[in-house]
């Protein structure tokens, strides 16, 4: 029986292939882009010069202070940046803090993004942006940040370190994760989140393995689009209001926290999803990963490829699991199981102490 749904989704022009980030200026072009910015961080500035060497006179100027969570003094820094130039189009290079600046300044100015990733962090393929002010990350949607043009090249991802493609991955998998199991899912969606477990889960092993290896690097960029995807079209859990309270308040690295968590989400929400979950064992057993269930083999995926399993390890206090269930319950999550205090300490006790999931979380 196909369950009822709402399938409206945006569209964004997705170039996807080695070598690509020679289309970069073509695409500004065919925007019209006659002034671009160029917002990238410093690990990409390799990247930024093959840019700026292809846009020429059509590069106004460049925005390098990126910041991880993007603090509303530096979405203003680059919105004055943007205007000072007289910039009509932004070029996006690199992790989610670079496309998340270049969000905050379309926010304001409206101006067109065009989105080149070296992560899997999924937010160029997206209307949320996201801010921090005074230790509180606020996230919207709107369809002003939304990148028009998206450049996924594969040979940008090969520098991206092991730990970091690792925690990145995990990322991108907790979007499937959670969208498989979103209210609004579409079994499109559905089948499509299911894809990008499975390219995730056969790609991330062999990336760590050899961080070289640009076949592994291919598969696993086009796991995090369609992670990215999700994340855009279907709305989240409270595996992400945790993520968002996470990073937010405690200034945890993204990824990582993402990656510390999802096991136990999932394992949070396993018996109110089955379909979710069956989704998921069928996508890791087509990745060659057979498991009893579904959170164990996100949790096995993590721990095989290095990425962090607890919040323990990547710097939280567990004397502030209260404080942070508190800020996430009154956020009031949509989640496939009902979401009160106790059941988010019990969940953020468990993403503390990182052990396999088993059985049924309290
Ligand atoms: P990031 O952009 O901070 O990148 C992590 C680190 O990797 C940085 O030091 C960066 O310089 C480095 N790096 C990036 N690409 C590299 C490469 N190819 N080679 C070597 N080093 C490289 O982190 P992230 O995890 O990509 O993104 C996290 C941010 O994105 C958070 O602020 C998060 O909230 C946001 N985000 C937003 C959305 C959305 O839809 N709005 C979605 C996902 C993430």
């Amino acid at each position: 029986m196909v369950r009822p749904f709402v399938h409206d989704v945006p569209a964004t022009r997705v170039i996807f292939a080695n070598g690509s980030i020679a289309r970069v200026a073509d695409e500004v072009h065919r925007l019209g882009g006659k002034r671009a910015l160029l917002v990238s961080g410093r690990s990409e500035a390799p990247f930024a010069a093959t840019i700026a060497g292809q846009l020429g006179d059509r590069l106004a100027g460049e925005f390098t202070d990126v910041v991880m969570h993007v603090p509303v003094e530096t979405a203003r820094q680059a919105v004055n940046a943007a205007r000072d130039v007289d910039a009509d189009v932004l070029v996006a290079l690199g992790g989610g803090s670079s496309t998340g600046i270049a969000k905050a300044v379309a926010l304001e100015t409206h101006l067109p993004v065009v989105a080149v990733p070296t992560t899997y962090a999924g937010s160029e393929m997206t209307t949320i942006w996201g801010m921090t002010e005074n230790g509180r990350k606020t996230t919207g949607r709107d369809a002003a940040v939304l990148p028009r043009t998206v450049i996924y090249d594969p040979e940008l991802t090969l520098t991206l370190p092991a730990d970091l493609s690792a925690a990145s991955g995990m990322n991108a998998l907790a979007h499937l994760v959670e969208g498989l199991y979103a209210p609004s899912v579409s079994p499109v969606l559905a089948a499509q989140a299911e894809e990008g477990v499975r390219a995730l889960a056969s790609a991330l092993p062999r990336v760590v393995a050899d961080p070289a290896d640009l076949d592994a690097r291919g598969d696993a960029l086009y796991g995090a689009w369609l992670a990215g995807w999700i994340l855009g079209t279907c709305g989240m859990g409270v595996h992400h209001k945790i993520c968002h309270t996470l990073g937010g308040t405690y200034n945890l690295a993204h990824a990582p926290t993402h990656s510390a968590v999802i096991a136990y989400a999932t394992q949070f929400n396993e018996p109110y999803a089955p379909e979710a979950m069956n989704a998921l064992v069928r996508a890791f057993g087509s990745a060659g990963r057979s498991a009893p269930d579904a959170a164990t083999a996100v949790w096995e995926l993590a721990r095989d490829i290095g990425a962090p399993t607890s919040l323990g390890s990547i710097g939280f206090d567990a004397a502030s699991i209260d404080e942070a269930a508190a800020i996430v319950f009154a956020g009031s999550p949509t989640n496939p199981r009902p979401v009160d205090l106790d059941g988010v300490r019990s969940l953020l006790g468990a993403a503390y102490e990182g052990a396999r999931p088993v059985g049924r979380l309290a």
